[in-house]
C-alpha cells in the first residue's frame, strides 16, 4: 500500500481493497465509528460494493444506492439521503463512505458535510478520473438546473482510499476520459511522466495493474501537492484548469464527455500558445501524440465559435468578465493569463474545427 500524506490530503493507494481496514484504524486510532453508511451508485453496486464490503470491520453497516449519472447531483437526491440518514439516527459519531466515480463523491461529500454540521466522510473513488482528481482536494457539490456544482463546500475527506483493481470494470469510455485528466498533469507539472504515457500507452490502454499503480500515485500525488499549496483555490489550484475553461464550451454545446472536451480545450490552449509563440512548434506536436495514442479528440464539430465562446466567458471561474486562460509557456509548465484579445480566443477556437 502506497500512502501519499501531507498537511490538507491523506491518500492511500492499493491494487485491493483488503488493506482498507488498515487505513481505517490508523486514521481513526482513538475513537471508533459506530456506523458506516456506504453511499455508492447502481453500477459501483453491481461492480464493487460486495468486494469492497468484504473488507470492512464495523459493527454497523448500512448501504444506500442512488441512480448512476450526473443527475444524481441534485436537491432531491440529497434531500432523500438526509432523509435516510435521519432514519437510521446515523449520529456524529458515524462516517459516511462515498464509494463511486465523481457523481457519487461530490454528492457523497456535500452530504457529509452538511449532515449534522459535518460528519466524517471517506472517498473510495472507482473512475480514473475521481482516483486522480475528484476525490482529493475536498471540493464537494451538487448542480442546480444547468447550473454545475453551483451548490456545495470545501470539505476535507478522513482519507482517500484507491483500489487501482477497482477501473478493470469501468466501461472503456470513461477510462480514456479520466487518461485526459492523467494527461494534463504532464503538461501543467511533470513533463517527463509525458514520456511515461508515450512508452507505455499499450501497458496502460490494457489496464496493467502496475501501470494503473503508477499513474494513479503519480497523479494522485500532484494534485495532493497543488493542494496542499492552496487549498481554497486562490491561485496555483487554478492551473488545474488546464484544458478546462476552452473545454468548457464545447463540452456544452456538442454532447461529448468531460473528457474529451478536455482534450479539445488542452488543443485550444496548445494551438493559442504556439501562434503566441509561448512554445516551440515540437512541444505542440507531443501533446498532439499522446492524445492520439489515447485517442483522445482533438477537433469539435458543428457549432459556431461564437457559440463555444459565449459559454467560456460565462463559466464561473472567470474573474470580473476577464477569462482567465491556462497556457502552455514550457515543458510541464503553464501559467494563468487573463490578458488574452477576444478576437485571438474566437480565432484559435474556430481553428480547432
Ligand atoms: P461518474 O461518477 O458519473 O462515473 C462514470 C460512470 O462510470 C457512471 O455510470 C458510474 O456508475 C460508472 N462507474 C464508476 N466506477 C465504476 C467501476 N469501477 N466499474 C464500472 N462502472 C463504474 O463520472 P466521473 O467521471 O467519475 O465524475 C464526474 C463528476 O466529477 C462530475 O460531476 C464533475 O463535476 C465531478 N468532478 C469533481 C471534481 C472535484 O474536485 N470535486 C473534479 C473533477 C470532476
Ligand atoms: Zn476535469
Amino acid at each position: 500500500m502506497e500512502k501519499i500524506k501531507n498537511r490538507v490530503c491523506k491518500v492511500f493507494i492499493d491494487n485491493s481493497y483488503k488493506s482498507f481496514n488498515i487505513a481505517l484504524e490508523k486514521t481513526n486510532i482513538n475513537d471508533v465509528y459506530d456506523a458506516v453508511l456506504i453511499i455508492t451508485d447502481q453500477n459501483v453496486y453491481n461492480s464493487q460494493l460486495n468486494k469492497f464490503v468484504a473488507s470492512i470491520k464495523a459493527k454497523t453497516i448500512y448501504e444506500y444506492i442512488i441512480p448512476h449519472g450526473e443527475e444524481s447531483k441534485s436537491l432531491e437526491v440529497y434531500e432523500e439521503i438526509m432523509k435516510y440518514c435521519i432514519k437510521i439516527n446515523l449520529s456524529r459519531k458515524s462516517v459516511i463512505i462515498a464509494l463511486g466515480g465523481g457523481v457519487v463523491g461530490d454528492l457523497v461529500g456535500f452530504v457529509a458535510s452538511t449532515y449534522m454540521r459535518g460528519i466524517d466522510v471517506i472517498q473510495v473513488p472507482t473512475t480514473l478520473l475521481a482516483q486522480v482528481d475528484s476525490s482529493i482536494g475536498g471540493k464537494t457539490g451538487i448542480n442546480l438546473g444547468n447550473l454545475k456544482n453551483i451548490i456545495g463546500t470545501f470539505y476535507q475527506p478522513k482519507f482517500t482510499y484507491t483500489n487501482v483493481e477497482s477501473l478493470k470494470t469501468l466501461p472503456y469510455k470513461e477510462f480514456l476520459g479520466g487518461m485526459a485528466e492523467v494527461i494534463k498533469y504532464g503538461f501543467i507539472y511533470d513533463y517527463e511522466f509525458l514520456n511515461y504515457l508515450v512508452e507505455n500507452s499499450e501497458n496502460i490502454l490494457d489496464r496493467d495493474t502496475e501501470c494503473l499503480f503508477y499513474i494513479v500515485e503519480k497523479c494522485a500525488s500532484i494534485k495532493a501537492h497543488i493542494v496542499e499549496q492552496d487549498e481554497n483555490e486562490g491561485g496555483l489550484r487554478k492551473i488545474l484548469n488546464f484544458g478546462h475553461t476552452f473545454g468548457h464550451g464545447v463540452e456544452k454545446l456538442c454532447g461529448i464527455s468531460h473528457g474529451e472536451a478536455v482534450s479539445i480545450g488542452m488543443h485550444m490552449a496548445f494551438k493559442l500558445s504556439l501562434k503566441e509563440e509561448f512554445i516551440e512548434e515540437k512541444y505542440y506536436n507531443k501533446f498532439v501524440e499522446v492524445c492520439k495514442l489515447y485517442d483522445l479528440p482533438l477537433t469539435f464539430e458543428g457549432i459556431d465559435e461564437e457559440k463555444v465562446f459565449e459559454v467560456m466567458k460565462n463559466d464561473k471561474k472567470n474573474s470580473f468578465s476577464k477569462i482567465n486562460l491556462v497556457l502552455p509557456v514550457g515543458l510541464g509548465r503553464v501559467e494563468i493569463m487573463n490578458n488574452i484579445k477576444e478576437t485571438l480566443i474566437i480565432d484559435i477556437i474556430k481553428r480547432c474545427k
